[in-house]
């Protein structure tokens, strides 16, 4: 296949490609700032060693990522925010020698322990070229190495092809098609699969992307507004902010807001509907190259706490062959699905199962009309006297404790019952356990109290916003 940057601009060389502040390029600009990048690169890029990116979304990050496609080398995508450690073992890891970045970052990456040969995009000068022979694009190819969340253990590179790339692109337009008046704003990170897989959909759909290098909420709604931006990629926090920002009714052209990362509560999806907002729920992981499974606004208000039905290339089932409601590990298939781990083909051979199907380990179930529920993961479950507690469903009921603003809940080992439920609170008020439970009394079932209270000023979260429970169950032993 050509190469998507190029091909893209053979098919449409002056739509626009890419805009930031007041900046705009078309696909032809675009291209020829790739070009000319790639002639300023490859002769300092070394040849063996992989090559990371690192900094914010900016456009030298933008054209530094389709130059090096444009090269025929894969991206490793770094965590802007990793600690000095975190960052070590990544590097390390993916075997990585040099770096694409910005001056911002320098001191950060020469902090660690590898000899890296940094590259600052926004040091280095290029001309614009029109021509220049690009790598063309095979399927199977390594796209690019990107590390997961680090919710529940050690991040895992996952290795992403271009097919990946390509299947995820063709599931979301087949369940809803991107038009020429779209523009998708990104101001999710480019190197989380959220951000890649826009770039990537850009290449594809021909579509604009309006890029963002941090989450201004502000802004952002104004372009909702004058239909700067039609689409935008949200996570939970992020469809809070710009929900809250909401004075004036969004322009006409205004699509939707794609919703992923983690479940959202139904006050909020409640107040998004009031202010006509249509939010497409999604789920999906790092090793899916984005969603799989999406809710449409038409069914979100019938389909309350589903996460829609799986995209047409995906294949989903729960496992054990589970009955239409019965609770079950949710497995996946399709191209859209990692060919692996780096370095770890045990582990993913472990998550695969005799006739292929992969591991997610989330828990879910499936209704009566195709619809996917997740509840928790299954590391998360909290299995207590024989009956299952999905620990989100109390944090929900928690959360809505006057004077909480966080809370979380994980299973406490416990002789007697396996385990039981203990919760953390972030709060102002000295809550006691017992007048907690009298507020979950008549909420939630009795054995889905929790039995411990600890109030605390704050909880463990990954560097995107996602509760870390199993650094929870740390604390307690740290504490006893
Ligand atoms: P790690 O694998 O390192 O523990 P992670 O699983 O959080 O981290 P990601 O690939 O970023 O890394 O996240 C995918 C996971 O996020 C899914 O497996 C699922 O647990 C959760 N998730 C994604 N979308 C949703 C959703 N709509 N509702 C509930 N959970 C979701
Ligand atoms: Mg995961």
């Amino acid at each position: 296949m050509d190469n998507w940057l190029q091909k893209r601009t053979q098919l449409t060389p002056h739509r626009l490609a890419l805009s930031f502040h007041e900046q705009r390029w078309t696909f032809t600009e675009l291209q020829r700032q790739v070009n000319g990048l790639c002639a300023v690169l490859q002769p300092q890029l070394p040849p063996t060693g992989r090559i990371a990116i690192l900094g914010d979304n900016t456009p030298e990050l933008y054209f530094g990522m389709l130059t090096l496609h444009q090269l025929g080398i894969p991206i490793v995508c770094l965590n802007k925010h990793l600690t000095a450690p975190e960052l070590q073992y990544q590097i390390t890891d993916a075997q990585v020698q040099t770096v694409l970045t910005t001056q911002a970052f320098l001191p950060h990456l020469e902090a660690t322990a590898t000899r890296l040969h940094l590259i600052a995009l926004d040091q280095l000068t290029w001309e614009p070229r029109t021509d220049w022979t690009a790598h063309s694009t095979e399927l199977d190819a390594l796209a690019s190495v990107m590390y997961t969340s680090g919710t529940t253990s050690r991040p895992k590179g996952v290795c992403q092809s271009y097919r990946n790339h390509w299947t995820s692109a063709l599931g979301a337009e087949l369940n809803l098609p991107v038009t020429e008046a779209d523009a998708w704003i990104c101001a999710v990170p480019l190197y989380h699969i959220s951000g890649l897989s826009i770039l990537m959909r850009s290449l594809l759909y021909g579509m604009p992307v309006r890029l963002y290098d941090h989450f201004d909420s502000q802004a952002i709604t104004q372009d909702l507004v004058h239909g700067r931006g039609t689409i935008i990629s949200v996570v939970p926090y992020m469809l809070k902010k710009l929900l809250a920002e909401k004075q004036e009714p969004y322009s006409s052209d205004f699509s939707y807001m794609l919703l992923g990362g983690g479940a959202i509560d139904q006050a909020t999806l409640n107040q998004c509907k009031r202010k006509n907002i249509p939010v497409i729920q999604s789920y999906g992981m790092t090793e899916t190259a984005s969603q799989v499974v999406a809710l449409n606004p038409a069914e979100a208000q019938r389909k309350l706490g589903s996460v829609g039905k799986p995209l047409f290339p995906v294949s989903l089932k729960i496992a054990n062959d589970a009955q239409p409601y019965q609770v079950g590990e949710i497995l996946l298939k399709g191209d859209n699905l990692t060919p692996g781990y780096l370095n770890q083909p045990e582990r993913f051979a472990a998550l695969t199962t005799a006739t292929g199907w992969f591991r997610t380990g989330d828990l879910g179930y499936i209704d009566d009309e195709g619809f996917l529920y997740v509840k928790s993961r299954l590391t998360e479950l909290i299995i207590s006297g024989g009956e299952n507690i999905y620990p989100h469903e109390i944090e929900l009921v928690l959360n809505q404790l006057p004077g909480v603003q966080a809370s979380a809940v994980i299973g406490k080992p416990d002789p007697t019952w396996g385990a039981i439920p203990v919760a953390f609170l972030v709060t102002n008020r000295a809550w006691q356990l017992t007048a907690v439970q009298d507020f979950l009394t008549g909420k939630l079932a009795k054995y889905k109290f929790p039995k411990e209270l600890h109030l605390v000023d704050h909880l463990p979260h990954t560097t995107n916003g996602k509760l870390k429970r199993g650094e929870l169950l740390q604390w307690l032993e740290k504490w006893e």
